[in-house]
């Protein structure tokens, strides 16, 4: 009996034996089953040399190396691996001290290509013996994003640091992140000194409440998620020698991938030689050349102004139509070009004895009309009495004394500028009816003083 136990016992410690043996053998295969099946390159590597134990097949995929070639190399001499700190990286797993998060790894392909990948970490026990599982995972095409991102921006910061444009980014409370260096040249002051400025320093009044109401609005549609709304406008800026400067600015929102609101970006563009040209063009086509006093094409636009102007807020306005007299005598006794001094003359007397907000120009050959805002029939009279003084006192060298006759006409509600400019014409032939170098009014057909 004891023999046929002793026996029993025999076989069944052959067979826990063989049980044991097979659910190595069985975790052995489960092992090299996961190893292979793992997406990622694979290797477990020695405790002490750092040699390759084993590897899967996209390890061999990835190095461009067979299994066989690399069992047994010490990492370091597979110069594929670039990290010079790799060892130290093992080092640390081994003491345990490195926390399981992956590391960069960087590798010279056998091709010549980069490839980035993240490398993580565990120790394994295999026969009682430390090995390390190592699976590095493919980081290249995030890695090339992210250098083609950094590059962009490196493009982006270099166009925008030579740009001859001004570009900068603001926050919806007005402060910059960034100007570019062009500034200087555009307004005197540094990027730093910008920075500080205040509203008040950085744009002129009525360039400020401009840009105040583009933001109000930038600041509605992003607080609302409303599409946002662009802006651009003529802005004119302080410099830092007292000057201004003219800048066409267009303003546009920068947003994240997700839509998210990040600021505003703005390109501020040198208009001077624009806005003098465009003064110049405005000059040319509103001023007469010869006396410098507006032409009858600006005339006639202050005129419809003032008529809807008054009308609307029911003021007075009034208008002088003067005429040399005898100018045809001072052209033919001195010549063409001494009739134009002394139309020169008259212009620059008038200029001299009106507001800045009355209007001179030349009607017609020697005939100019003054439009005088806020001013009823009297005023007109009163300012033409004073002209006909000032024109007829002064000598006109080798002429003497030349005169004017002057109409004057309020305008009355309802009438049109040619209306209103025919009573004035009609006033001043009255002055030369009744013998010229004097004003006359227009009031009524009856009663005309
Ligand atoms: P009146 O007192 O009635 O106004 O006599 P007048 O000689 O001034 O009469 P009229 O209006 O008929 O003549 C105007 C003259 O002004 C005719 C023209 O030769 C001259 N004239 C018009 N434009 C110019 C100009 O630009 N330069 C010069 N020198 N003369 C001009
Ligand atoms: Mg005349
Ligand atoms: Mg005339």
């Amino acid at each position: 009996m004891v023999h046929k136990t002793k026996e029993l016992l025999k076989t069944f410690n052959s067979e826990q034996k063989i049980i044991e043996y097979t659910r190595k053998e069985e975790s052995k295969s489960l092992f090299e089953l996961f190893f292979e099946t793992i997406p990622d390159a694979t290797m477990v590597i020695s405790h002490n040399e750092f040699e390759l134990f084993n590897c899967n097949h996209e390890f061999e995929l990835l190095t461009g190396y067979s299994k066989t070639e690399l069992l047994g190399t010490p990492l370091k001499e597979i110069s594929l691996f670039k990290i010079n700190n790799l060892e130290k990286y093992f080092s640390e797993v081994l003491k345990g001290s490195q926390k399981p998060q992956s590391v960069s790894l960087e590798l010279q392909l056998l091709d010549g290509s980069k490839y980035y990948g993240l490398i993580s970490s565990a120790i394994i026990l295999i026969d009682n013996t430390k090995y390390i599982l190592s699976i590095i995972k493919n980081n290249t095409e995030q890695k090339v994003l992210e250098n083609k991102l950094r590059h962009s921006e490196e493009m982006h910061r270099l166009l925008a640091d030579n740009a001859s444009d001004v570009i900068w980014i603001m926050d919806l409370t007005g402060a910059f992140s960034y100007i570019s260096p062009s500034v200087e040249k555009l307004r005197g002051f540094t990027v730093e000194e910008i920075m500080n400025q205040t509203q008040e320093e950085l744009l002129c009044p009525s360039s400020r409440i401009y840009l105040e109401k583009g933001l109000e609005a930038s600041i509605y549609a992003v607080q609302n998620n409303l599409p946002f709304i662009k802006f651009r406008g003529d802005m004119e800026q302080p410099c830092k020698d007292g000057s201004t400067v003219w800048t066409d600015l267009s303003v546009s929102g920068i947003f994240d991938k997700n839509h998210q609101f990040k600021g505003l970006l703005g390109v501020s563009r040198d208009i001077s030689e624009r806005r003098a040209m465009e003064n110049e063009i405005r000059r040319l086509t509103e001023i007469d050349s010869l006396t410098q006093l507006y032409n009858r094409f600006k005339s006639d636009t202050v005129l419809k102004a003032e008529i809807e102007r008054t009308q609307r807020s029911s003021s007075i306005f009034s208008i002088i139509m003067l005429d040399i007299d005898n100018f045809k005598k001072v052209n033919d006794a001195y010549g063409h070009t001494a009739g134009d001094e002394v139309l020169k003359g008259i212009a620059r007397i008038i200029r001299s004895n009106i507001r800045k907000i009355d209007t001179a120009a030349r009607w017609g050959g020697e005939e100019i009309l003054i439009i005088i805002p806020e001013t009823d029939i009297l005023g007109a009279q009163n300012l033409s009495e004073k002209l006909l003084l000032k024109i007829s006192e002064h000598s006109f060298p080798d002429i003497g004394h030349i005169t004017a006759s002057f109409g004057a006409a309020e305008y009355e509600n309802g009438i049109t500028e040619a209306v209103l400019v025919s009573r004035a014409d009609k006033a001043m032939y009255e002055a030369k009816d009744a013998g010229k170098n004097c004003v006359r009014v227009y009031q009524d057909k009856e009663n005309m003083s």
